[in-house]
């Protein structure tokens, strides 16, 4: 049999769990190369990510380090680059690092929010889909709040201080939740009174985390409810 060389772009929960499947149905065949190739030389557990953006977490609580992930399986490479193109024609992968050559290519690099052409969201708001996405709007929000504890015009002082989450998915409604208990540290830290900080959530749809049974679903609006977050619904 002749070399192959197996290429894995994109090493989060799709990438990983298939590398690990193809190292073991591999194990001590030489003429399989596997190669793993990701932005980053960790994995991002990206289901916490609203975590680190509200300060409940550090980063690199969420970050695993992928040699350590891989360190039992000897037949797979590692590169930690960037992919810019792939050459489906002369089978390569370039990075901005490298190239790498393949037989079999496995395309894991996730997706990207969608914001259903909402008018404002784009230009305005901020997205949560990546470690660098949590940091941005983690600082964002500490650097927002404490410039509206300093305003003094109340409208301006108001809008500073309202947070307002586009979208009751999982990723929503799970960063609303956060929020809810982010905002009394930050209140503390910013010496105001916790409901100075308003959280908005704004749906399309008539009813939120609409994935979710409506039992489920009308336990999480009851507690957002309870917790004063306002509904922006069926704009
Ligand atoms: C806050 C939040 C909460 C969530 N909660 C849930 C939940 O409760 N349940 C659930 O099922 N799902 C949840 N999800 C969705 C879940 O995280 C994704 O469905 C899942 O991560 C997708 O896995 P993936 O491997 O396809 O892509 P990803 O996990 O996005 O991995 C893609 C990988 O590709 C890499 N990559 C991308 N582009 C390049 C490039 N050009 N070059 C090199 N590397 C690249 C990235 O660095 C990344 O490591 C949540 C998502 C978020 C953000």
């Amino acid at each position: 049999m002749m070399a192959k060389n197996i290429v894995i772009i994109g090493a989060g929960f799709s990438g990983v769990y298939a590398t690990k499947k193809l190292a073991k149905r591999f194990k001590g065949n030489p003429e399989v190369h596997i190669t793993l190739i990701d932005r980053h030389s960790y994995f991002t557990y990206m289901t916490r990510l609203h975590e680190v953006a509200t300060e409940r977490v550090e980063p690199d609580s969420i970050q695993y380090d992928l040699q350590r992930i891989f360190h039992k399986q000897k037949n797979v490479q590692l590169i930690t680059d960037n992919v810019s193109e792939i050459d489906k024609e002369n089978k390569k992968v370039i990075g901005e690092n490298g190239t790498y050559p393949f037989d079999s290519l496995l395309i894991s690099m996730g997706g990207e929010p969608n914001d259903f052409g909402t008018p404002g969201v784009k230009e305005n708001g901020f997205t949560l889909w990546s470690m660098e996405d949590a940091i941005t709007l983690r600082d964002h929000i500490n650097l927002i709040i404490r410039k509206g504890a300093l305003e003094r015009d109340p409208k301006k002082r108001q809008a500073m201080l309202t947070l307002v989450v586009c979208g009751s998915g999982f990723t929503g409604a799970e960063t609303v939740g956060e929020l809810i208990d982010y905002k009394k540290v930050l209140a503390r830290e910013n010496k105001i009174d916790p409901s100075e900080i308003k959280i908005m959530l704004v749906e399309a749809a008539p009813t939120i985390i609409n994935m979710l049974d409506r039992t489920n679903a009308a336990h999480a609006e009851a507690y957002f409810k309870k917790n004063n977050v306002r509904f922006e619904q069926n704009p």
